[in-house]
This record gives structure tokens, C-alpha cells and sequence, in this order.
């Protein structure tokens, strides 16, 4: 066989390189939705409100009454790799803000159109900007603004064309969208959160700040599903190896649903586990009779050491440390809930 002389291996360019890399931090609109959120939560807000235009590919716009971003760091703010939330590497182990890589806002600068406004403490007025791949187009002007910061995300992968497309093709991520911020809502209980279609009168998801999680899962998820929810609580402090405490939400056996919503949170974070989520559903399938689908709204908290939340740019799956133990655990915990639940049903259906 004849071989071919190799291709020659060249440096790719800088905007090349971060625009790959920023698609793959920004996979579609729900997940610029998810980065700004976390943003503003970080920021401290105590009001969350989101607006989006065609699923979020003309426009994502989240408005918060956070801490706001100083005026000298408005140049450097969409730069990949800027970040007020760490600055060595070892500040990872006890991180407690969601974000840390510096890389999300500087992803939507390279795959769309963003524009800050923000204004800070003490401040007569605001200052607005905007950015392209990376960079402030501009000298920030002095505007209106009250309090916090509003992000503005516009035409959303205009330069990656079969992104576009099947985004375009794909079901609307406004549904997504709304999915998200019911999640955010339901665990931040003192924060108000609303998100609508831009335009729209209405708000499809409305929470207000409660200290009650059984009036904000109400509230947000509905009463057909705050009625049939029993508490559950676990911790495991005996063994040195793992500490970990859980409580949360699950339904009982009046709740049906043909899929199963499971809203979970390790050490603050909106991630997903699906081996426990399967650990779940096998309890739910082999304690109660009917075939329903649970809801579960779990939140764990883990030693920051035992959480690696380092291991995709979208942060959206985390590794733990004793997996396996806390899984059995919580499987136990939901199991005799389950059966209590359902023995008092059962017997209250006899007398
Ligand atoms: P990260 O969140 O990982 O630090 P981002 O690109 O998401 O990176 O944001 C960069 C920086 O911009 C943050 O560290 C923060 O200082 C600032 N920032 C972003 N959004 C907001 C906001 N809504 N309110 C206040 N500051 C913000
Ligand atoms: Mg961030």
C-alpha cells in the first residue's frame, strides 16, 4: 500500500478554538439560561426575572437585584478566564459559588450577541456595554438602572449554522427554560424568581420569596403535586468516611405521573445523578403497586472535599465520593416512607 504524506498539523486560531470551546459550555439556550441564573444567584439577588424571545435564540434577558459588577471591570468581564469567585486553584475544595470557571459569560460573547447592564451600591446611575468574542465593543455608557445587573443574551449561535438548525427544528428549549427556573425556585425559597416569554403579560413560572419549601413547591409545581408529597430526611454522621445529610420531597402513592421528575441539589448545586435517580425509581416500582412515576425534590449536603464539581465545563453533573453508600442509604430512607405511607393509605381506605 502506497502512504499518503501526513497532513500538516497547524495551530489553530484563538477565535476558532474559543468558539468550539464555547459551544460546548453554551449547548443551547436553556444552558446561557442556567449560567445567567446562577450568575445572579452568586450576585446575592433576592429577585430573579427572565424573558425570553423564540425559545431563546433572538433573546434571553435576566434581570436581578444582585450585588452588581464594578465599573472598572466591566472591560475585562466577558474575557475567557475572568472571575471575581476564585482565584487559586485549591479555592475549589470549599467553593460555594456556582460559578468559578470564568468561562460562561465569555462562551456567549463568542456564540451571540451580550449586553450588560449593571449598576452598583451607592451609585447615581448604571453603566451599559456590550460584547463581542470576548470583547467590549465599546466605552461603557452611563444609563438608568436601579438595582443589579441585567444580561442581555441576543441571536444566540448566529455563527454556527447546523446548531442553529436543529435548535430551530428541535422542540422550543422555552419549555426547558421554564423547567429550569421552577428548579431554581423551588430549593433558592428566598428568592423570587419569574420567567416569561418576552412580551407576555403573564410569567409561566412565579415564585415568591417563602420560608415555607411546601408553599414554593405549591406554589410553582401545583397543589396536584404539594398534596401528595411526605417529607424525608437521612444523615449518616456515624462512619468518619462519609457525612452526609439529605431532606427533601418525594411522592406518595396517591401521585401519579408518567415520568419522573426528580429536582436535586448536592451542596447547593442544580445537578443530576442519574444512579440515584434509577435507585429511586426501582424503590417507587417495588413498594408501591401502582406504576406511578415519583417527584422527588432532594437536597445534599456533602464535605466539600467529597464533591468534584469540576468535571464538565457545564457543571452539570458532579462526582462524589461514596457514591454507593449515600445511594443505599437514601434508597432505605425512601423505602420504609414509602411503606408508612401507603400502610396509613391502606388503612384508612379499610376504616
Ligand atoms: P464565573 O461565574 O465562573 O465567575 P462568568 O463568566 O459566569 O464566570 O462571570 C464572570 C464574572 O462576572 C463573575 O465572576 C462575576 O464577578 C461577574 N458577574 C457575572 N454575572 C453577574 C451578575 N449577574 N451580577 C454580578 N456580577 C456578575
Ligand atoms: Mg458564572
Amino acid at each position: 500500500t502506497i502512504l499518503k504524506e501526513p497532513p500538516k498539523i497547524q495551530r489553530l486560531d484563538d477565535s476558532v478554538v474559543n468558539r468550539i470551546a464555547a459551544g460546548e459550555v453554551i449547548q443551547r439556550p436553556v444552558s446561557a439560561v442556567k449560567e445567567l441564573v446562577e450568575n445572579s444567584l452568586d450576585a446575592g439577588s433576592s429577585s430573579v426575572n427572565v424573558a425570553v424571545k423564540d425559545g431563546g435564540l433572538k433573546l434571553i434577558q435576566v434581570s436581578d437585584d444582585g450585588h452588581g459588577i464594578r465599573y472598572e471591570d466591566l472591560p475585562i468581564l466577558c474575557e475567557r478566564y475572568t472571575t471575581s469567585k476564585l482565584s487559586k486553584y485549591e479555592d475549589l475544595l470549599s467553593i460555594k459559588s456556582m460559578g468559578f470557571r470564568g468561562e460562561a459569560l465569555a462562551s456567549m460573547t463568542y456564540v451571540g450577541h451580550v449586553m450588560v447592564t449593571t449598576i452598583t451600591k451607592g451609585q447615581l446611575h448604571g453603566y451599559r456595554a456590550s460584547y463581542r468574542d470576548g470583547v467590549m465593543e465599546n466605552e461603557p455608557k452611563a444609563c438608568a438602572a436601579v438595582k443589579g445587573t441585567q444580561i442581555m443574551v441576543e441571536n444566540l449561535f448566529y455563527n454556527m449554522i447546523a446548531r442553529r438548525k436543529t435548535l430551530q427544528n428541535s422542540s422550543d428549549d422555552y419549555t426547558k427554560i421554564v423547567d429550569l427556573l421552577s428548579r431554581f425556585a423551588i430549593h433558592h425559597t428566598n428568592v423570587s424568581f419569574s420567567c416569561r416569554k418576552h412580551g407576555a403579560s403573564r410569567s409561566d413560572v412565579h415564585s415568591i420569596a417563602t420560608s415555607s419549601r411546601m408553599d414554593s413547591i405549591r406554589t410553582v409545581y401545583g397543589l396536584s403535586v404539594a398534596r401528595n408529597l411526605i417529607k424525608i430526611e437521612a444523615s449518616d454522621n456515624d462512619s468518619s468516611t462519609s457525612l452526609f445529610a439529605m431532606d427533601g420531597f418525594i411522592s406518595n402513592s396517591n401521585y401519579v405521573a408518567k415520568k419522573t421528575t426528580m429536582v436535586l441539589f448536592i451542596n447547593d448545586r442544580l445537578v443530576e445523578c442519574s444512579a440515584l435517580k434509577r435507585a429511586i425509581e426501582i424503590v417507587y416500582a417495588a413498594t408501591l403497586p401502582k406504576a406511578s412515576k415519583p417527584f422527588i425534590y432532594m437536597s445534599i449536603v456533602l464535605p466539600p472535599e467529597h464533591v468534584d464539581v469540576n468535571v464538565h465545563p457545564t457543571k452539570r453533573e458532579v462526582s462524589l465520593l461514596n457514591l454507593e453508600v449515600i445511594i443505599e442509604k437514601i434508597q432505605s430512607v425512601v423505602e420504609s416512607k414509602l411503606r408508612d405511607s401507603d400502610e396509613a393509605r391502606t388503612f384508612q381506605e379499610q376504616t
